[in-house]
């Protein structure tokens, strides 16, 4: 009788949490954003769950088929792709359940940019180039405040990780040229994690047209950063001559 926000991770049905999988398993009523979570991991549902894949369906009716649901006595699953606190629009869910007294719960998931960092086998804070990871995107339907333009962020030369946005690769360079020196290397992840990932690699001078050869128009990651040039400090964690809690000077 309670609901269940479960990131289903970015596409391998195996990077669901153990938690998540049990949780599908369990529930009766399944809701998964049918537009981006890898329908494979409804393997981990009983026969005869009833399954709605909410990429048709409006707010309202979903919340209408949770809370029917809750109303029976069921469980239900409300599967978000990557992690749901992520562009998940999950607030409005939770807050929407909060104002009906339902119970809920969010399983947190791998969201798609540390895919894509597996995918490009790269670590985002490398000592001596950056120690942040900005999260962000180009405007869409929704809004991006003002004082969050690329441009501005771009200003910190951090490792970037720019969500829903593959689409406006033109503009996007524009912006982030106006932070980050033309020679930066950009890394563009398409489905991270599926059979069919892509990689293409460039910096911001070309990574425009490379994408575009690419046919890459959606659900892709893009990073931008440094931390791709292969020039860094050692970590002081692992030091010989650094001594820290777990490990004294010997
Ligand atoms: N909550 C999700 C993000 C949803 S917004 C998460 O944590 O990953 C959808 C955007 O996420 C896509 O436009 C794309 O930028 C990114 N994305 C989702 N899955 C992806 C994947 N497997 N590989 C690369 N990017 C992905």
């Amino acid at each position: 009788m309670k609901v269940y926000f479960i990131g289903a991770g970015p596409g391998d049905p195996e990077l669901i949490t153990i938690k998540g999988a049990r949780i599908i398993e369990e529930a009766q009523v399944i809701i998964y954003a049918g537009s981006l979570v890898n329908p494979a991991v409804l393997q981990y549902a009983r026969e005869g769950t009833e399954i709605h894949n909410s990429a048709t369906m409006t707010l309202e009716e979903v919340l209408k088929v949770t809370l029917e649901a809750v109303e029976d006595g069921k469980t239900v699953a409300r599967i978000h792709t990557g992690d749901p606190s992520i562009y998940g629009a999950i607030q409005e869910q939770m807050d929407a359940l909060d104002e009906h007294g339902v119970q809920y719960e969010v399983i947190p998931g791998v969201s798609s940019f540390v895919a894509a960092a597996a995918a490009l086998k790269q670590e985002y804070t490398l000592p001596g180039v950056t120690q942040t990871v900005i999260l962000t995107r180009m405007e869409g339907r929704t809004p991006v405040p003002e004082k969050e333009s690329i441009a501005s962020l771009a200003g910190h030369q951090a490792t970037m990780c720019i969500f829903l946005s593959v689409g406006m690769i033109d503009s996007l360079v524009k912006e982030l040229r106006q932070g980050y020196p033309a020679d930066t290397p950009v890394m563009v992840v398409q489905k991270a994690s599926w059979p069919d990932e892509v990689i293409v690699r460039g910096t911001l001078e070309d990574i425009a047209q490379r994408v575009v050869k690419a046919g890459i128009g959606k659900t892709a990651m893009i990073v931008v950063g440094d931390i791709f040039r292969g020039e860094y400090e050692k970590s002081k964690l692992y030091d010989a001559g650094f001594t820290h809690e777990y490990r004294v000077g010997r």
